[in-house]
């Protein structure tokens, strides 16, 4: 039964566009209407028919303690009774970005601001202010928010819904990003020579989570790493998803690479609407008031998302065995669901990194954008359909990373195995 779900989707047609506020939530690519959900606790999601679903989407990557985690409800409590925003400088503003450079091994400054889209933008408009360069390369599929620049080749919900390259993204921003294969560093190389002397930025997501999950091969950001040194070109690292997920330093830490620039979000407000940027000092110091490049925020650095994102990191910070669980459960996962093809006689591809990992319906390896679109979408709409009868809820596109949380159980996850089992049974 999903009948006020149903009611509230044709109401919100109504009133906001596609129904939903933002476009992946729609469901378009899998078929069908978009829950509603009234409240979620733990590992568990509850619509507004009253169904319970087990959660791999959590809040897309900042859930990582579950829902309605008491740590971070108990912040929020405590910073609501002392105003919902002053628009002056706080002392939880500069525990968080204390905290965020001594975690973040690259960083040695940062700024807040409101969301991921927020903090790519941020970050390129540095780099071109930094370096006195135009140009910018990104790579096919990844997704760094719906700034202009950047909604070329683009993966997550603008290629779900098929507009990688978006109707009122001016020709002239279009011609300043420059966009290359992911994992291929020749492509790169071939790129900066034909626009020699005026790349002002490299920005890649180290660990895609917008095309599905894909990781790096190996020597591909160390590759990065030292093309952008000789070159000149400010390597942005958009860890929007990996930050403090894929280890307590992001993606960063894990591969032991570190970029001139990092942009986060989502995570860093344990679920409310945050994002930063930051870098080294002397590309930070080009930012107003102690620079000439200007970017500013009235909400930034609001002290309820400060309070939540605070105590999110601060446990993170303090108990890194949440890390190794993270990746031992989902590494059962993935094993579980490697068995279940077996046993079927299936050739699909996982890819996993951490605690995020990406089936796809296609036998090939994914390495990059064109293997990942090699998935077969019709096979993932049905296999997403059977999953959600099973009560548990996917990401509703083939173009997009599960995410787990320590909330999920050795118990829950042989329940999401055996739901992978019969669902690939239903669809074969
Ligand atoms: N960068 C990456 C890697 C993301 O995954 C996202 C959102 O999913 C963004 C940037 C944009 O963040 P936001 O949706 O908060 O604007």
């Amino acid at each position: 039964m999903i009948q006020k779900s149903s009611n509230l989707f044709q109401r919100a047609q109504q009133v906001i566009p596609g129904g939903v506020n933002s476009p992946v939530r729609a469901f378009k690519a899998v078929g069908g209407n978009p829950l509603f959900m009234a409240s979620a606790k733990g590992p568990y999601l509850f619509d507004e028919d009253g169904n319970q679903y087990l959660d791999f989407i959590n809040s897309w990557g900042p859930m990582i303690l579950g829902h309605a985690c008491e740590t971070v409800e108990k912040a929020v409590q405590d910073a609501l009774g002392k105003s919902f925003s002053f628009g002056a400088p706080t002392r939880r503003e500069v525990e968080m970005a204390e905290l965020i450079v001594q975690m973040v091994p690259s960083l040695e400054k940062v700024r807040m601001v409101n969301s991921g889209t927020e903090a790519t933008m941020s970050a390129i408009r540095v780099a071109r202010g930094f370096t006195g360069k135009d140009k910018i390369i990104k790579f096919e599929g990844c997704y760094h928010g719906h700034g202009d620049s950047f909604l070329i080749s683009a993966g997550s919900g603008a290629i779900t819904l098929g507009v990688p390259d978006s109707p009122g993204v001016t020709k002239g921003v279009a011609q300043d990003t420059i966009t290359v294969p992911f994992n291929n560093l020749a492509a790169v190389k071939v790129a900066v020579e034909a626009n020699a002397g005026q790349i002002a930025a490299i920005i890649l997501e180290p660990v895609v989570g917008n095309m599905g999950l894909v990781p790096p091969v190996k020597g591909f950001l160390q590759g990065l790493r030292d093309l952008c040194t000789q070159q000149n070109i400010v390597l942005i690292f958009d860890e929007v998803m990996t930050g403090f997920r894929l280890a307590k330093g992001g993606a960063q830490e894990l591969y032991n690479v570190l970029p001139d620039m990092t942009t986060l979000g989502k995570i860093i407000g344990g679920g409310m609407p945050v994002g930063a940027y930051g870098g080294k000092k002397e590309i930070m110091d080009c930012v107003a008031p102690a620079g000439p490049v200007y970017q500013a925020g009235t909400l930034s650095g609001n002290p309820i998302a400060m309070a939540a994102g605070f105590a999110m990191l601060t446990y993170l910070n303090e108990h890194p065995e949440v890390y190794a669980y993270l990746e031992n459960l989902t590494s059962k996962l993935v094993e579980g669901m490697q068995a279940n093809l077996a046993k079927l006689n299936l050739a699909y591809t996982i890819n996993r990194v951490g605690s995020m990992f990406s089936i796809f319906f296609t036998p090939d390896p994914v390495t990059d954008f064109e293997s990942a679109k090699q998935s077969d979408l019709a096979l993932f709409g049905q296999y997403f359909n059977s999953m959600l009868r099973q009560g548990i809820y996917l990401a509703p596109s083939q173009f997009e990373s599960l995410f787990v949380s320590i909330a999920l159980t050795d118990k829950l996850a042989d329940q999401y195995i055996a739901a992978n089992l019969a669902a690939l049974q239903v669809i074969h």
